[in-house]
C-alpha cells in the first residue's frame, strides 16, 4: 500500500472545498479560501495535519458577465497535470450498490519545505458505473442525494482513506463545517458505537449564521441512501425531523467554534446548550500581500513572514513611499480593468471596492440606496468596483449584477461616475481588487456574516475599510479605530438590526462626503498613517495566529510536537 511518507500526522482537516491555487478549481468563495489559508499556515509553522476535500473535475463554475448578465461556463481543466494519482481505492455503500473512491495528492509546501498532504477525493473511478463516477463532478450544484453522496465520500470516505493510508495516529478530525460530518457515522463503526470515543477524536467549526448554510436532509433520503447502516441513535445526533449536519458535527465533536468572537455569540444563539467557543479568521499574508508592499516589507522587516507580529514595525515605511507602494498596485488594477471592460476609470480618483459572493445578505446595491445623494456627493470624485459570482441559482442574486450594470450606465451619464462589474471572479481577481482599490466597501445585513476575511485581506495591502460592524470588523475597529470607518450604529445597539437599510445607506454618505473624500485629497500624510495603522491590523487578523489558537485550544496539541511557533498574542 501507497503511504505517505510522514505518518506522524496528527491532524486531519476535512473540508468541502479548498483553494490551493487561483487557478485550481475546487472552491467556490469564502469557505475554500480560509481551508487553503490555514493549510498555508499550517505549512509555514509545521503543523503535523493532513487535509482532505473532493476533486471535483468539472469545479465551481467560470463566471462571465455580459450586459449585467452572469454566464455559467463550465470549467475545463486538466488535474492530473496538477496532482498526483494515488493508488489507494476505498468502497463505499450507497443504497444496496457498492462504489469505488479514489484519491489524488497534493502537497503544499510552507516557508520551510514542510509539506502538508492535501488528499482529493473522487469517485471518477474505473469499475463504477456511469452515475457513480459522476458524483464528485461538480462543487455545490447537485440535487439533495447527490450532495448527501458528496459529503458521505468527504466524511465517510476521507476515515476510510486515512485508513488505508496508514495514517493511523490522526487524534483529531477536524470537521471544517458541517459537510464531513457523517465521518462520525464511520468512527462510530470503528468505535463499537461508543460516542464519548468518536467525541474524543472529532472538532468541529461552523462557519455561518445564514441558516441555508447549514445542510439538512430528509430522513427519507438519508434512509434510502444508507439503508441499515445507519447507527441507531442517528436521530438523537442529526435532528428528530430531519438531518441537519450541524447538529450532528455539535453532537459528536469535543470542540466546536465559530469564526469570529460575534458569530460565536450567534452561534451560541442557534444551537442553545452547547459550548461554543470563538477563534477569528484571518489570512495568509504572504499570499494576499502585492507584490510591491511585499518587496518593501520584505527589505524593511525581515523575518515577517514567519512571524506577522513583526508587522507591527509597519511605523519603519515613509508615508511617501508607501503611497507611492499603493500607487504600484492601483496601477496594476487598473490596466487590467481597461482591459477588461468599457468604463473608463482614472488611477488618481478616489477608487471603492466591493467584491464577495453577491447575495441578499451583504446587500450589493445598498450603495446605491439614494442614487442622486450618491451622484453628488461623489461627482468626478469617486469611482467603484464592483465583483464578485452569484450561486448559478440564486436568481436574486443575478439581479444585483444586473442592477450594478444599470446603475453604471446611469452614473455614467449623469454624474461621470466610473463604475465597473467585473466578471472571473477568482483568488487573482479577489488580489488585484483588495490591494489596487483605496477603500474596501462591506455592508452586510448585521449578524448575517460569520467572519469575512476580504476586509483583512485589504488591510493587509493597506486599503481602508468601510464597513457594517459585524463579522471581523467589530474586533478591528475596536482594536484601531484608525484602520478604517464603521457604517452604522455599533453591534450592540438594539436598533442594530431594527433599523431599515435606508439609516446605513445614509451613514455611509455622511462619511463618505464629510470624512472619506476630504482626507483622501486633503491629507495625503493623513491617508498613508491610516494606511499603517491598517497594515498593523494584519499582526492579529492572519492564518498564523488563527492556527495557533486551533494548535492551542481546539486540535490539543502538545508543546513537544513539532510546531514552530514564536507567537505571543
Ligand atoms: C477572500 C475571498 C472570498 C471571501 O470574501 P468575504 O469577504 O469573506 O465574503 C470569496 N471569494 C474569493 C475569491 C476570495 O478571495
Amino acid at each position: 500500500m501507497f503511504q505517505i511518507s510522514d505518518d506522524e500526522r496528527k491532524i486531519a482537516y476535512f473540508s468541502m472545498e479548498i483553494a490551493m491555487e487561483s487557478d485550481i478549481p475546487t472552491y467556490s468563495g469564502g469557505l475554500g479560501v480560509l481551508a487553503g489559508d490555514t493549510l498555508r499556515s499550517a505549512a509555514d509553522l509545521e503543523i503535523p495535519l493532513v487535509a482532505i476535500t473532493l476533486c471535483y473535475d468539472s469545479g465551481y463554475f467560470f463566471q462571465e458577465v455580459v450586459q449585467g448578465r452572469q454566464i455559467e461556463r463550465e470549467v475545463q481543466w486538466e488535474f492530473s497535470s496538477e496532482f498526483e494519482r494515488l493508488p489507494n481505492i476505498i468502497e463505499l455503500d450507497i443504497q444496496d450498490k457498492k462504489f469505488k473512491v479514489g484519491g489524488w495528492l497534493y502537497k503544499m509546501q510552507g516557508e520551510t519545505g514542510f509539506e502538508i498532504p492535501i488528499i482529493l477525493l473522487d469517485s471518477n473511478i474505473e469499475g463504477n458505473e456511469h452515475w457513480q463516477k459522476k458524483f464528485t463532478h461538480i462543487l455545490y450544484d447537485a440535487t439533495p442525494f447527490q450532495r448527501v453522496v458528496q459529503e458521505m465520500i468527504l466524511g465517510m470516505g476521507g476515515v476510510k482513506m486515512l485508513q488505508s493510508l496508514g495514517l493511523h495516529n490522526i487524534q483529531t478530525h477536524h470537521m471544517n463545517e458541517g459537510h464531513a460530518a457523517f465521518g462520525i457515522f464511520e468512527l462510530l463503526k470503528k468505535y463499537k458505537n461508543d460516542l464519548e470515543e468518536v467525541k474524543k477524536r472529532c472538532i468541529f467549526t461552523t462557519h455561518t449564521p445564514v441558516p441555508a448554510g447549514h445542510d439538512h436532509f430528509n430522513h427519507d433520503l438519508i434512509r434510502d441512501v444508507f439503508r441499515d447502516r445507519l447507527p441507531e441513535n442517528y436521530k438523537e445526533l442529526g435532528g428528530e425531523y430531519d438531518l441537519n449536519m450541524s447538529l450532528l458535527a455539535l453532537n459528536g465533536s469535543r470542540y466546536c467554534n465559530g469564526v469570529a468572537q460575534k458569530h460565536a455569540v450567534v452561534s451560541r444563539k442557534m444551537f442553545p446548550g452547547y459550548e461554543i467557543d470563538g477563534i477569528t479568521n484571518g489570512i495568509h499574508n504572504r499570499f494576499w500581500v502585492n507584490p510591491y508592499l511585499q518587496h518593501v516589507l520584505d527589505d524593511r522587516i525581515p523575518g515577517w513572514t514567519m512571524n506577522y507580529q513583526l508587522l507591527q514595525n509597519v511605523w519603519d515605511i515613509g508615508n511617501y513611499e508607501l503611497w507611492q507602494t499603493h500607487q504600484r498596485a492601483k496601477k496594476k488594477l487598473m490596466d487590467y480593468e481597461k482591459s477588461h471592460s468599457w468604463v473608463l476609470l482614472d488611477e488618481n480618483k478616489l477608487t471603492i471596492g466591493f467584491a464577495r459572493r453577491i447575495t441578499e445578505y451583504k446587500r450589493p446595491t445598498l450603495i446605491f440606496d439614494q442614487v442622486e445623494r450618491l451622484g453628488k456627493i461623489c461627482k468626478k470624485r469617486v469611482q467603484f468596483i464592483f465583483a464578485g459570482k452569484s450561486h448559478p441559482r440564486d436568481e436574486q442574486g443575478k439581479g444585483y449584477i444586473k442592477q450594478i450594470s444599470d446603475m453604471s450606465d446611469y452614473l455614467y451619464d449623469s454624474y461621470d461616475i466610473g463604475v465597473v462589474f467585473l466578471g472571473a471572479y477568482d483568488m487573482d481577481l479577489a488580489k488585484l481588487l483588495v490591494s489596487g482599490v483605496d477603500v474596501w466597501l462591506n455592508n452586510p445585513r448585521r449578524y448575517m456574516e460569520a467572519s469575512g476575511t476580504s476586509g483583512m485581506k485589504a488591510t493587509l495591502n493597506g486599503v481602508l475599510n468601510f464597513s457594517v460592524l459585524d463579522g471581523w470588523w467589530i474586533e478591528g475597529y475596536q482594536k484601531d479605530p484608525m484602520a478604517g470607518w464603521a457604517i452604522g450604529c455599533g453591534p450592540e445597539d438594539p436598533k442594530a438590526t431594527q433599523h431599515p437599510d435606508s439609516w446605513d445607506a445614509s451613514d455611509l454618505y455622511t462619511k463618505l462626503e464629510r470624512e472619506i473624500i476630504p482626507l483622501y485629497y486633503n491629507n495625503r500624510d493623513g491617508w498613508s498613517e491610516r494606511m499603517k495603522h491598517a497594515i498593523r491590523l494584519s499582526s492579529y487578523f492572519n492564518t498564523h495566529r488563527m492556527v495557533e489558537e486551533y494548535a492551542l485550544r481546539g486540535w490539543q496539541l502538545t508543546p513537544q510536537t513539532r510546531w514552530k511557533t514564536n507567537l505571543d498574542y
